[in-house]
Protein backbone atom coordinates (compact mmCIF):
# COMPACT_ATOMS: atom_id res chain seq x y z
CA UNK A 1 0.00 0.00 0.00
CA UNK A 2 2.75 2.21 1.35
CA UNK A 3 4.74 2.39 -2.17
CA UNK A 4 2.05 3.55 -3.94
CA UNK A 5 1.57 6.44 -1.56
CA UNK A 6 2.53 10.24 -2.07
CA UNK A 7 5.90 11.24 0.13
CA UNK A 8 5.30 14.12 3.06
CA UNK A 9 7.79 16.62 0.99
CA UNK A 10 5.92 16.04 -2.44
CA UNK A 11 3.01 17.23 -1.27
CA UNK A 12 2.18 20.92 -1.29
CA UNK A 13 2.14 22.80 2.24
CA UNK A 14 -1.81 23.73 2.02
CA UNK A 15 -2.81 20.32 2.04
CA UNK A 16 -0.82 19.48 5.70
CA UNK A 17 -1.51 21.06 9.19
CA UNK A 18 1.19 23.69 10.15
CA UNK A 19 2.67 23.00 13.68
CA UNK A 20 4.94 26.15 13.14
CA UNK A 21 2.09 28.09 14.13
CA UNK A 22 2.43 27.05 17.77
CA UNK A 23 6.35 27.30 17.43
CA UNK A 24 8.19 29.02 14.22
CA UNK A 25 11.32 27.26 15.47
CA UNK A 26 12.54 24.09 17.31
CA UNK A 27 14.67 27.03 19.65
CA UNK A 28 10.90 28.75 20.71
CA UNK A 29 9.54 25.30 21.71
CA UNK A 30 12.44 24.28 24.22
CA UNK A 31 12.30 28.06 25.21
CA UNK A 32 8.85 26.91 26.46
CA UNK A 33 9.80 23.88 27.58
CA UNK A 34 12.18 25.01 30.02
CA UNK A 35 10.14 28.18 30.94
CA UNK A 36 6.72 25.11 31.82
CA UNK A 37 9.88 23.07 33.64
CA UNK A 38 10.02 26.04 35.54
CA UNK A 39 6.57 26.67 36.27
CA UNK A 40 6.02 23.16 37.71
CA UNK A 41 9.11 23.91 39.83
CA UNK A 42 7.55 26.55 41.67
CA UNK A 43 4.00 25.18 41.24
CA UNK A 44 5.02 22.14 43.61
CA UNK A 45 6.62 24.63 45.74
CA UNK A 46 2.91 25.96 46.44
CA UNK A 47 2.29 22.64 48.30
CA UNK A 48 0.93 23.89 51.72
CA UNK A 49 0.50 27.41 51.16
CA UNK A 50 -3.34 27.38 50.48
CA UNK A 51 -4.04 28.03 54.25
CA UNK A 52 -2.27 31.11 53.56
CA UNK A 53 -5.28 33.00 52.01
CA UNK A 54 -7.11 34.46 49.49
CA UNK A 55 -3.98 35.67 47.89
CA UNK A 56 -1.95 32.55 48.16
CA UNK A 57 -5.00 30.61 46.54
CA UNK A 58 -5.42 32.86 43.79
CA UNK A 59 -1.66 33.04 42.79
CA UNK A 60 -1.41 28.98 43.26
CA UNK A 61 -4.29 28.66 40.51
CA UNK A 62 -2.88 31.72 37.74
CA UNK A 63 0.18 29.64 37.93
CA UNK A 64 -1.53 26.29 37.76
CA UNK A 65 -3.42 27.44 34.59
CA UNK A 66 -0.33 29.33 33.30
CA UNK A 67 1.41 26.18 33.13
CA UNK A 68 -1.33 23.88 32.03
CA UNK A 69 -2.19 26.14 28.94
CA UNK A 70 1.95 26.23 27.63
CA UNK A 71 2.03 22.77 28.27
CA UNK A 72 -0.73 22.39 26.10
CA UNK A 73 0.82 23.85 23.54
CA UNK A 74 4.40 22.11 23.92
CA UNK A 75 2.23 18.89 23.28
CA UNK A 76 -0.02 19.61 20.26
CA UNK A 77 2.99 20.92 18.08
CA UNK A 78 5.03 17.53 19.34
CA UNK A 79 2.41 15.03 18.36
CA UNK A 80 1.07 16.76 15.26
CA UNK A 81 4.84 16.60 13.83
CA UNK A 82 4.86 13.45 15.46
CA UNK A 83 1.79 12.09 13.99
CA UNK A 84 2.86 13.05 10.72
CA UNK A 85 5.47 10.64 10.53
CA UNK A 86 5.86 8.09 13.86
CA UNK A 87 8.88 7.05 12.37
CA UNK A 88 10.52 10.42 13.10
CA UNK A 89 12.79 9.44 16.08
CA UNK A 90 13.15 13.04 16.37
CA UNK A 91 9.94 14.09 17.47
CA UNK A 92 9.61 10.36 19.25
CA UNK A 93 12.27 11.91 21.94
CA UNK A 94 10.47 14.81 21.53
CA UNK A 95 7.13 13.20 22.68
CA UNK A 96 9.35 11.42 25.61
CA UNK A 97 10.27 14.63 27.15
CA UNK A 98 6.66 16.16 26.95
CA UNK A 99 5.26 13.44 28.52
CA UNK A 100 7.47 12.94 30.99
CA UNK A 101 6.98 16.92 31.62
CA UNK A 102 3.31 16.04 32.07
CA UNK A 103 3.69 13.54 34.33
CA UNK A 104 5.98 16.40 36.24
CA UNK A 105 3.15 18.60 36.10
CA UNK A 106 0.45 15.88 37.49
CA UNK A 107 2.44 14.99 40.57
CA UNK A 108 3.27 18.97 40.69
CA UNK A 109 -0.07 19.53 41.65
CA UNK A 110 -1.46 16.66 42.79
CA UNK A 111 -1.56 18.56 46.36
CA UNK A 112 -4.26 21.09 45.27
CA UNK A 113 -7.97 19.33 45.33
CA UNK A 114 -6.92 17.59 49.20
CA UNK A 115 -5.79 21.65 50.24
CA UNK A 116 -8.58 23.35 48.28
CA UNK A 117 -10.79 20.84 50.55
CA UNK A 118 -9.07 21.48 53.93
CA UNK A 119 -10.20 25.30 53.41
CA UNK A 120 -13.26 26.48 55.61
CA UNK A 121 -16.63 25.89 52.65
CA UNK A 122 -17.37 29.45 53.60
CA UNK A 123 -14.05 30.66 52.05
CA UNK A 124 -14.07 28.18 48.84
CA UNK A 125 -17.83 29.74 48.41
CA UNK A 126 -16.54 33.22 48.45
CA UNK A 127 -13.73 32.49 45.95
CA UNK A 128 -16.15 30.98 43.53
CA UNK A 129 -18.27 34.22 43.95
CA UNK A 130 -14.89 36.57 43.68
CA UNK A 131 -14.29 38.35 40.05
CA UNK A 132 -10.73 37.87 40.23
CA UNK A 133 -11.31 33.88 40.58
CA UNK A 134 -14.08 34.09 37.64
CA UNK A 135 -11.49 31.87 35.71
CA UNK A 136 -11.50 29.18 38.61
CA UNK A 137 -15.43 29.45 39.54
CA UNK A 138 -16.08 25.69 37.64
CA UNK A 139 -12.94 24.22 39.09
CA UNK A 140 -13.61 25.61 42.50
CA UNK A 141 -17.52 24.26 42.49
CA UNK A 142 -16.00 20.81 41.27
CA UNK A 143 -13.95 20.25 44.32
CA UNK A 144 -16.41 21.35 46.61
CA UNK A 145 -18.56 19.37 45.00
CA UNK A 146 -16.55 16.37 45.46
CA UNK A 147 -16.02 17.05 49.08
CA UNK A 148 -19.02 14.15 50.26
CA UNK A 149 -16.77 11.62 48.61
CA UNK A 150 -13.75 12.59 49.32
CA UNK A 151 -11.26 11.24 51.97
CA UNK A 152 -8.61 12.30 54.26
CA UNK A 153 -5.51 12.83 52.45
CA UNK A 154 -3.75 9.77 53.97
CA UNK A 155 -6.82 7.54 53.27
CA UNK A 156 -6.88 9.26 49.45
CA UNK A 157 -2.86 8.21 49.36
CA UNK A 158 -3.44 4.61 50.10
CA UNK A 159 -6.46 4.16 47.69
CA UNK A 160 -4.29 6.06 44.61
CA UNK A 161 -1.33 3.88 45.85
CA UNK A 162 -3.61 0.54 44.85
CA UNK A 163 -3.98 1.95 41.04
CA UNK A 164 -1.68 -0.69 39.32
CA UNK A 165 -3.50 -3.42 40.81
CA UNK A 166 -6.89 -1.64 40.05
CA UNK A 167 -5.94 -1.05 36.72
CA UNK A 168 -4.95 -4.85 36.22
CA UNK A 169 -7.67 -6.56 35.20
CA UNK A 170 -8.11 -3.86 31.32
CA UNK A 171 -3.87 -4.74 31.22
CA UNK A 172 -4.61 -8.64 31.68
CA UNK A 173 -7.25 -8.36 29.08
CA UNK A 174 -5.51 -6.38 26.39
CA UNK A 175 -2.34 -8.53 26.72
CA UNK A 176 -4.87 -11.71 26.33
CA UNK A 177 -6.51 -10.25 23.22
CA UNK A 178 -3.81 -8.37 21.52
CA UNK A 179 -0.83 -10.59 21.69
CA UNK A 180 -1.74 -13.68 22.92
CA UNK A 181 -4.77 -14.79 21.37
CA UNK A 182 -5.28 -16.13 18.76
CA UNK A 183 -8.56 -16.12 16.15
CA UNK A 184 -7.81 -18.81 13.89
CA UNK A 185 -8.90 -19.04 10.31
CA UNK A 186 -11.86 -18.66 7.99
CA UNK A 187 -12.44 -18.41 3.91
CA UNK A 188 -12.26 -15.91 1.87
CA UNK A 189 -14.55 -14.45 -0.81
CA UNK A 190 -11.95 -16.41 -2.86
CA UNK A 191 -12.20 -19.41 -1.32
CA UNK A 192 -8.64 -18.85 0.66
CA UNK A 193 -7.99 -19.90 3.94
CA UNK A 194 -6.89 -16.75 5.86
CA UNK A 195 -5.83 -15.35 9.67
CA UNK A 196 -8.61 -13.92 11.13
CA UNK A 197 -7.69 -10.43 12.62
CA UNK A 198 -9.44 -7.66 14.82
CA UNK A 199 -9.15 -5.45 11.52
CA UNK A 200 -10.21 -7.85 9.10
CA UNK A 201 -13.39 -8.96 11.01
CA UNK A 202 -14.75 -5.63 9.97
CA UNK A 203 -15.05 -5.63 7.13
CA UNK A 204 -15.44 -9.47 6.34
CA UNK A 205 -18.77 -8.74 8.42
CA UNK A 206 -19.66 -6.48 5.91
CA UNK A 207 -18.81 -9.10 3.05
CA UNK A 208 -22.32 -9.41 0.60
CA UNK A 209 -21.34 -13.28 0.60
CA UNK A 210 -23.28 -14.61 3.40
CA UNK A 211 -20.82 -17.50 4.10
CA UNK A 212 -18.06 -14.92 4.52
CA UNK A 213 -19.64 -12.90 7.13
CA UNK A 214 -21.26 -16.09 9.04
CA UNK A 215 -18.06 -18.03 9.54
CA UNK A 216 -16.09 -14.73 10.50
CA UNK A 217 -18.46 -14.00 12.77
CA UNK A 218 -18.75 -17.88 14.34
CA UNK A 219 -15.10 -18.10 14.70
CA UNK A 220 -14.81 -14.62 16.47
CA UNK A 221 -17.42 -15.66 18.43
CA UNK A 222 -15.43 -19.13 18.91
CA UNK A 223 -12.19 -18.15 19.77
CA UNK A 224 -13.68 -15.76 22.45
CA UNK A 225 -15.85 -18.92 24.39
CA UNK A 226 -12.04 -20.96 24.53
CA UNK A 227 -10.68 -18.19 26.87
CA UNK A 228 -14.30 -17.60 28.51
CA UNK A 229 -13.34 -18.59 32.21
CA UNK A 230 -10.78 -15.83 31.95
CA UNK A 231 -12.81 -13.49 30.14
CA UNK A 232 -14.95 -13.72 33.31
CA UNK A 233 -12.48 -13.34 35.84
CA UNK A 234 -10.81 -10.79 34.64
CA UNK A 235 -14.10 -9.02 34.07
CA UNK A 236 -15.29 -9.57 37.36
CA UNK A 237 -12.12 -8.32 38.90
CA UNK A 238 -12.84 -4.65 36.95
CA UNK A 239 -15.86 -4.78 38.44
CA UNK A 240 -15.28 -5.24 42.21
CA UNK A 241 -12.35 -2.64 41.57
CA UNK A 242 -15.36 -0.34 40.45
CA UNK A 243 -17.25 -1.48 43.63
CA UNK A 244 -14.69 -1.43 46.03
CA UNK A 245 -13.90 2.40 45.23
CA UNK A 246 -17.58 3.43 44.81
CA UNK A 247 -17.92 1.95 48.49
CA UNK A 248 -14.59 3.48 49.71
CA UNK A 249 -15.77 7.52 48.28
CA UNK A 250 -18.97 6.29 50.01
CA UNK A 251 -21.74 6.91 47.02
CA UNK A 252 -24.47 4.80 46.74
CA UNK A 253 -23.87 2.67 43.61
CA UNK A 254 -20.31 1.88 41.13
CA UNK A 255 -22.68 3.43 38.55
CA UNK A 256 -23.25 6.72 40.89
CA UNK A 257 -19.40 6.61 41.33
CA UNK A 258 -18.80 6.99 37.61
CA UNK A 259 -21.37 9.65 36.58
CA UNK A 260 -21.35 12.02 39.67
CA UNK A 261 -17.74 13.48 38.54
CA UNK A 262 -19.46 14.95 35.61
CA UNK A 263 -22.42 16.03 37.51
CA UNK A 264 -24.85 13.62 35.29
CA UNK A 265 -27.81 12.31 37.57
CA UNK A 266 -28.26 8.95 37.36
CA UNK A 267 -31.75 9.47 36.05
CA UNK A 268 -30.39 10.42 32.64
CA UNK A 269 -28.89 6.76 32.06
CA UNK A 270 -32.17 5.33 33.39
CA UNK A 271 -34.03 7.82 31.06
CA UNK A 272 -31.89 6.74 27.40
CA UNK A 273 -32.59 2.95 29.06
CA UNK A 274 -36.23 3.32 29.13
CA UNK A 275 -36.43 5.88 25.70
CA UNK A 276 -34.44 2.72 23.90
CA UNK A 277 -36.76 -0.12 25.23
CA UNK A 278 -39.74 1.87 23.69
CA UNK A 279 -37.87 1.89 20.30
CA UNK A 280 -37.33 -1.68 20.22
CA UNK A 281 -39.98 -2.62 18.24
CA UNK A 282 -38.76 -0.21 15.59
CA UNK A 283 -35.19 -1.57 15.65
CA UNK A 284 -36.82 -4.57 14.77
CA UNK A 285 -38.69 -3.39 11.98
CA UNK A 286 -35.07 -2.40 10.91
CA UNK A 287 -33.63 -5.41 11.24
CA UNK A 288 -36.75 -7.26 9.82
CA UNK A 289 -36.42 -4.82 6.54
CA UNK A 290 -32.81 -6.36 5.96
CA UNK A 291 -34.81 -9.75 5.53
CA UNK A 292 -36.55 -8.36 2.52
CA UNK A 293 -33.62 -6.12 1.17
CA UNK A 294 -31.09 -9.33 0.97
CA UNK A 295 -33.88 -11.80 0.88
CA UNK A 296 -32.77 -13.49 3.61
CA UNK A 297 -35.11 -16.51 5.17
CA UNK A 298 -33.98 -15.21 8.58
CA UNK A 299 -31.51 -12.50 9.88
CA UNK A 300 -29.39 -13.48 11.90
CA UNK A 301 -26.86 -11.41 14.06
CA UNK A 302 -23.89 -11.47 11.15
CA UNK A 303 -26.66 -10.41 8.30
CA UNK A 304 -26.55 -7.24 10.53
CA UNK A 305 -23.79 -5.22 9.03
CA UNK A 306 -23.77 -5.46 5.05
CA UNK A 307 -24.38 -2.28 3.64
CA UNK A 308 -27.40 -2.07 2.29
CA UNK A 309 -26.67 0.69 0.18
CA UNK A 310 -25.15 -0.30 -3.33
CA UNK A 311 -24.99 1.76 -6.02
CA UNK A 312 -24.10 4.85 -5.03
CA UNK A 313 -20.36 6.10 -4.76
CA UNK A 314 -19.79 9.78 -4.29
CA UNK A 315 -16.25 9.83 -5.48
CA UNK A 316 -15.41 13.43 -4.61
CA UNK A 317 -12.35 15.30 -4.16
CA UNK A 318 -11.01 16.49 -1.17
CA UNK A 319 -11.74 20.17 -2.64
CA UNK A 320 -15.34 18.88 -4.10
CA UNK A 321 -16.08 17.51 -0.68
CA UNK A 322 -15.32 20.42 1.30
CA UNK A 323 -17.61 22.36 -0.84
CA UNK A 324 -20.52 20.31 0.25
CA UNK A 325 -19.98 20.64 4.16
CA UNK A 326 -19.22 24.53 2.92
CA UNK A 327 -23.14 24.55 1.47
CA UNK A 328 -24.21 21.61 4.96
CA UNK A 329 -23.14 24.17 7.79
CA UNK A 330 -24.95 27.23 5.89
CA UNK A 331 -27.52 26.86 8.18
CA UNK A 332 -25.21 28.01 11.74
CA UNK A 333 -24.30 31.10 9.79
CA UNK A 334 -22.24 33.03 8.04
CA UNK A 335 -19.46 33.64 10.26
CA UNK A 336 -19.68 30.11 11.33
CA UNK A 337 -19.57 28.93 8.09
CA UNK A 338 -16.68 31.97 6.89
CA UNK A 339 -14.29 29.88 9.11
CA UNK A 340 -14.59 26.88 8.30
CA UNK A 341 -13.78 28.19 4.73
CA UNK A 342 -10.77 29.67 6.14
CA UNK A 343 -9.85 26.73 8.06
CA UNK A 344 -8.93 25.59 4.68
CA UNK A 345 -6.12 27.17 3.99
CA UNK A 346 -5.18 28.69 7.36
CA UNK A 347 -3.05 25.26 8.35
CA UNK A 348 -5.62 23.41 10.39
CA UNK A 349 -5.91 20.16 8.43
CA UNK A 350 -3.72 17.19 7.23
CA UNK A 351 -5.92 15.96 4.30
CA UNK A 352 -3.74 12.98 2.76
CA UNK A 353 -2.37 9.64 4.01
CA UNK A 354 1.75 9.88 4.06
CA UNK A 355 4.08 6.96 5.14
CA UNK A 356 4.11 6.31 8.53
CA UNK A 357 1.36 8.69 9.05
CA UNK A 358 -1.28 8.53 12.05
CA UNK A 359 -4.46 6.51 10.51
CA UNK A 360 -7.99 7.39 11.15
CA UNK A 361 -9.03 11.05 11.75
CA UNK A 362 -8.78 13.45 15.06
CA UNK A 363 -9.22 16.65 16.08
CA UNK A 364 -6.97 18.44 18.93
CA UNK A 365 -8.16 21.74 19.97
CA UNK A 366 -5.24 22.00 22.64
CA UNK A 367 -3.68 24.86 20.95
CA UNK A 368 -4.73 27.28 22.99
CA UNK A 369 -4.42 31.15 20.90
CA UNK A 370 -3.48 29.41 17.89
CA UNK A 371 -5.95 26.85 16.40
CA UNK A 372 -7.34 24.09 16.01
CA UNK A 373 -5.61 20.57 14.40
CA UNK A 374 -7.38 17.95 12.63
CA UNK A 375 -5.93 14.92 10.77
CA UNK A 376 -7.23 12.83 8.38
CA UNK A 377 -6.65 10.61 5.79
CA UNK A 378 -9.15 11.76 3.54
CA UNK A 379 -10.45 9.15 0.99
CA UNK A 380 -12.89 10.22 -1.99
CA UNK A 381 -16.17 8.22 -1.13
CA UNK A 382 -19.12 9.30 0.92
CA UNK A 383 -16.84 8.25 4.18
CA UNK A 384 -14.63 11.13 3.03
CA UNK A 385 -16.61 13.98 3.22
CA UNK A 386 -18.73 12.98 6.50
CA UNK A 387 -15.01 12.43 8.57
CA UNK A 388 -14.01 15.85 7.54
CA UNK A 389 -17.88 16.80 8.84
CA UNK A 390 -17.34 14.79 12.19
CA UNK A 391 -13.94 16.12 12.54
CA UNK A 392 -14.70 19.99 11.66
CA UNK A 393 -17.47 19.51 13.92
CA UNK A 394 -15.22 19.03 16.55
CA UNK A 395 -12.64 21.33 15.56
CA UNK A 396 -15.25 24.63 15.63
CA UNK A 397 -16.29 23.29 18.80
CA UNK A 398 -12.49 23.92 19.93
CA UNK A 399 -12.32 26.96 18.07
CA UNK A 400 -15.34 28.74 19.62
CA UNK A 401 -14.78 27.56 23.09
CA UNK A 402 -11.39 28.59 23.52
CA UNK A 403 -11.90 32.00 21.68
CA UNK A 404 -14.87 32.54 24.07
CA UNK A 405 -13.40 31.38 27.65
CA UNK A 406 -10.23 31.53 29.78
CA UNK A 407 -8.19 28.71 29.28
CA UNK A 408 -9.38 27.30 32.56
CA UNK A 409 -12.63 26.45 31.51
CA UNK A 410 -12.05 26.03 27.50
CA UNK A 411 -11.87 22.46 27.80
CA UNK A 412 -15.02 20.80 27.21
CA UNK A 413 -16.30 17.21 28.76
CA UNK A 414 -16.45 13.66 27.43
CA UNK A 415 -20.51 14.06 27.85
CA UNK A 416 -20.63 16.76 24.90
CA UNK A 417 -17.36 15.96 23.01
CA UNK A 418 -19.63 14.02 20.33
CA UNK A 419 -22.23 16.71 20.17
CA UNK A 420 -21.10 18.72 17.90
CA UNK A 421 -19.45 15.95 15.64
CA UNK A 422 -22.48 14.29 15.37
CA UNK A 423 -24.35 17.38 14.66
CA UNK A 424 -22.23 18.35 11.86
CA UNK A 425 -22.79 14.92 10.22
CA UNK A 426 -26.24 14.96 10.58
CA UNK A 427 -26.00 18.23 8.91
CA UNK A 428 -24.55 17.18 6.21
CA UNK A 429 -26.57 14.40 5.26
CA UNK A 430 -29.94 16.28 5.04
CA UNK A 431 -27.73 18.67 3.01
CA UNK A 432 -26.93 15.71 0.62
CA UNK A 433 -30.40 14.38 0.76
CA UNK A 434 -31.93 17.69 -0.48
CA UNK A 435 -28.96 17.81 -3.18
CA UNK A 436 -29.51 14.41 -4.61
CA UNK A 437 -33.09 14.86 -4.08
CA UNK A 438 -34.29 12.88 -7.20
CA UNK A 439 -31.39 10.12 -6.62
CA UNK A 440 -32.67 7.29 -5.24
CA UNK A 441 -29.19 5.03 -5.04
CA UNK A 442 -27.92 8.37 -3.19
CA UNK A 443 -31.21 8.73 -0.78
CA UNK A 444 -30.60 4.73 0.22
CA UNK A 445 -27.25 5.29 0.83
CA UNK A 446 -27.82 8.45 2.85
CA UNK A 447 -30.99 7.12 5.04
CA UNK A 448 -28.92 4.00 5.29
CA UNK A 449 -26.12 5.66 7.35
CA UNK A 450 -28.13 7.09 9.87
CA UNK A 451 -30.18 4.10 10.48
CA UNK A 452 -26.55 2.30 10.80
CA UNK A 453 -25.36 5.18 13.35
CA UNK A 454 -28.55 4.63 15.09
CA UNK A 455 -28.33 1.16 15.47
CA UNK A 456 -24.61 0.85 16.25
CA UNK A 457 -24.34 3.88 18.27
CA UNK A 458 -27.59 4.13 20.13
CA UNK A 459 -29.28 0.80 20.17
CA UNK A 460 -26.19 -1.39 20.44
CA UNK A 461 -24.22 0.90 23.05
CA UNK A 462 -27.35 1.58 25.45
CA UNK A 463 -27.48 -2.62 25.09
CA UNK A 464 -23.69 -2.52 26.44
CA UNK A 465 -24.36 0.60 28.89
CA UNK A 466 -27.70 -2.11 30.34
CA UNK A 467 -25.01 -5.26 30.52
CA UNK A 468 -22.14 -2.96 32.56
CA UNK A 469 -25.79 -1.74 34.95
CA UNK A 470 -26.49 -5.04 35.47
CA UNK A 471 -22.40 -6.53 35.75
CA UNK A 472 -22.02 -3.81 38.82
CA UNK A 473 -25.37 -4.53 39.93
CA UNK A 474 -25.10 -8.27 40.33
CA UNK A 475 -21.64 -7.51 42.09
CA UNK A 476 -23.32 -5.00 44.59
CA UNK A 477 -26.39 -7.78 45.68
CA UNK A 478 -23.86 -10.29 45.88
CA UNK A 479 -24.40 -12.59 43.26
CA UNK A 480 -21.16 -14.16 41.53
CA UNK A 481 -20.02 -12.99 38.26
CA UNK A 482 -18.80 -15.83 36.70
CA UNK A 483 -18.90 -17.15 32.92
CA UNK A 484 -22.41 -18.53 33.12
CA UNK A 485 -23.63 -15.71 34.85
CA UNK A 486 -22.42 -13.46 32.82
CA UNK A 487 -23.44 -15.05 29.24
CA UNK A 488 -26.84 -15.89 30.33
CA UNK A 489 -27.28 -12.04 31.72
CA UNK A 490 -25.80 -10.52 27.65
CA UNK A 491 -27.90 -13.38 25.78
CA UNK A 492 -30.55 -12.25 27.41
CA UNK A 493 -30.26 -8.80 26.26
CA UNK A 494 -29.55 -9.29 23.12
CA UNK A 495 -32.82 -11.31 22.98
CA UNK A 496 -34.92 -8.57 24.07
CA UNK A 497 -33.00 -5.82 22.17
CA UNK A 498 -33.01 -8.20 18.57
CA UNK A 499 -35.30 -11.35 19.24
CA UNK A 500 -38.58 -9.61 17.65
CA UNK A 501 -36.34 -8.77 14.34
CA UNK A 502 -33.57 -11.67 14.23
CA UNK A 503 -32.87 -15.08 14.55
CA UNK A 504 -30.37 -14.29 18.12
CA UNK A 505 -27.78 -17.29 17.75
CA UNK A 506 -27.07 -18.99 20.99
CA UNK A 507 -23.29 -18.55 20.37
CA UNK A 508 -23.89 -13.97 20.75
CA UNK A 509 -23.66 -14.92 24.24
CA UNK A 510 -19.78 -14.78 24.24
CA UNK A 511 -19.56 -11.74 22.45
CA UNK A 512 -19.28 -9.50 25.66
CA UNK A 513 -16.34 -11.08 26.13
CA UNK A 514 -14.80 -8.89 22.97
CA UNK A 515 -15.89 -5.56 24.26
CA UNK A 516 -12.82 -3.39 24.96
CA UNK A 517 -14.53 -0.49 26.45
CA UNK A 518 -16.04 -2.66 29.30
CA UNK A 519 -12.76 -2.11 31.26
CA UNK A 520 -13.81 1.73 30.71
CA UNK A 521 -16.69 1.14 32.94
CA UNK A 522 -20.25 3.48 32.61
CA UNK A 523 -18.51 5.42 29.43
CA UNK A 524 -20.33 3.66 26.65
CA UNK A 525 -23.36 5.28 27.53
CA UNK A 526 -22.30 8.87 26.59
CA UNK A 527 -21.74 7.86 22.78
CA UNK A 528 -25.94 7.10 23.15
CA UNK A 529 -26.48 10.56 24.75
CA UNK A 530 -24.31 12.83 22.24
CA UNK A 531 -25.59 11.16 19.33
CA UNK A 532 -29.30 11.88 20.66
CA UNK A 533 -28.42 15.00 21.74
CA UNK A 534 -26.83 15.65 18.51
CA UNK A 535 -29.86 14.55 16.51
CA UNK A 536 -31.99 16.66 18.24
CA UNK A 537 -30.17 19.68 18.12
CA UNK A 538 -29.59 19.28 14.36
CA UNK A 539 -33.29 19.03 14.06
CA UNK A 540 -33.99 22.61 15.81
CA UNK A 541 -30.70 24.11 13.98
CA UNK A 542 -32.77 23.38 10.73
CA UNK A 543 -35.99 23.70 11.78
CA UNK A 544 -36.32 25.94 14.97
CA UNK A 545 -35.48 29.50 13.48
CA UNK A 546 -33.11 31.90 14.64
CA UNK A 547 -33.36 31.24 18.25
CA UNK A 548 -32.82 27.77 18.09
CA UNK A 549 -29.43 28.41 15.81
CA UNK A 550 -28.15 31.31 18.19
CA UNK A 551 -28.76 28.86 21.52
CA UNK A 552 -26.66 26.16 19.64
CA UNK A 553 -23.81 28.62 18.70
CA UNK A 554 -23.78 30.27 22.12
CA UNK A 555 -23.49 26.12 23.24
CA UNK A 556 -20.25 25.91 20.99
CA UNK A 557 -18.65 28.69 22.82
CA UNK A 558 -19.39 27.01 26.33
CA UNK A 559 -16.23 24.98 26.78
CA UNK A 560 -15.87 23.24 29.96
CA UNK A 561 -17.39 26.57 31.65
CA UNK A 562 -20.81 24.66 33.03
CA UNK A 563 -21.65 21.47 33.95
CA UNK A 564 -22.52 19.16 30.65
CA UNK A 565 -26.00 18.68 31.49
CA UNK A 566 -26.31 22.77 31.80
CA UNK A 567 -24.83 23.10 28.70
CA UNK A 568 -27.06 21.32 26.40
CA UNK A 569 -29.80 23.06 28.17
CA UNK A 570 -28.05 26.13 26.94
CA UNK A 571 -28.27 24.52 23.64
CA UNK A 572 -31.70 23.50 23.71
CA UNK A 573 -32.06 20.15 24.57
CA UNK A 574 -32.51 18.53 28.36
CA UNK A 575 -31.20 15.50 28.67
CA UNK A 576 -32.61 15.44 32.38
CA UNK A 577 -35.62 14.43 30.57
CA UNK A 578 -36.22 11.58 28.08
CA UNK A 579 -37.66 14.32 25.71
CA UNK A 580 -34.62 13.96 23.77
CA UNK A 581 -33.81 10.98 23.81
CA UNK A 582 -37.16 10.20 22.70
CA UNK A 583 -37.27 12.76 19.65
CA UNK A 584 -34.12 11.11 18.14
CA UNK A 585 -35.88 7.56 18.06
CA UNK A 586 -39.04 9.41 16.22
CA UNK A 587 -36.46 10.33 13.98
CA UNK A 588 -35.26 7.01 13.40
CA UNK A 589 -38.67 5.67 13.15
CA UNK A 590 -39.44 8.48 10.64
CA UNK A 591 -36.34 7.78 8.59
CA UNK A 592 -37.18 3.98 8.15
CA UNK A 593 -40.29 4.83 6.85
CA UNK A 594 -38.72 6.78 3.85
CA UNK A 595 -36.46 3.95 3.45
CA UNK A 596 -38.87 1.37 3.29
CA UNK A 597 -40.69 3.47 0.83
CA UNK A 598 -37.41 4.01 -1.61
CA UNK A 599 -36.54 -0.03 -1.45
CA UNK A 600 -39.96 -0.34 -2.27
ZN1 LIG B 1 -15.61 12.30 17.28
Amino acid sequence: MSDTLKLRKDLPESVKWQPSHIYASQEKWEEDFTFVKEQTQKLAACAGTLKNGRDAVLSALKLYAETGEHLSRLYVYTSTNLNSDNSDSFYQGLYARVSSLYAQFGAAVAFMQPELLKLPKKDLKAYAADPDFSDFDTMLKDVERMRPHTLSTEMETLIASAHEVLDAPGNIYDMLTDVDMSLGKVKDESGKLVELTHARFGSMLESKERTVRKAAYERMMKAYAAYGSTFAASYAANVKGDVFQARAHGYSSAREAALYPDDIPVSVYDNLLKAVHDAIPTLNAYCAMRKQAFDLPTVHMYDLYVPMAKDFDAKLSFDEAYDLLLEAVAPLGKDYQDVVREAKTAGWIDVYETPNKTTGAYSNGGAYGVHPYVLLNYRTELDGLLTLAHEMGHAMHSYFSNKTQPFAKSDYTIFVAEVASTCNEVLTIQYLRKKYAGNKAAQIALIGRLLEGFRTTVFRQTMFAEFEMKAHAMEEAGQPLTRESLSEMYYGLNKLYYGGGCRVDKVVENEWMRIPHFYRSFYVYKYATGFCAAVALADRVLNGGEEAVAAYRKFLTLGGSMSPIEELKVAGVDMSTPQPVESALDFFASLLADFSEMMG
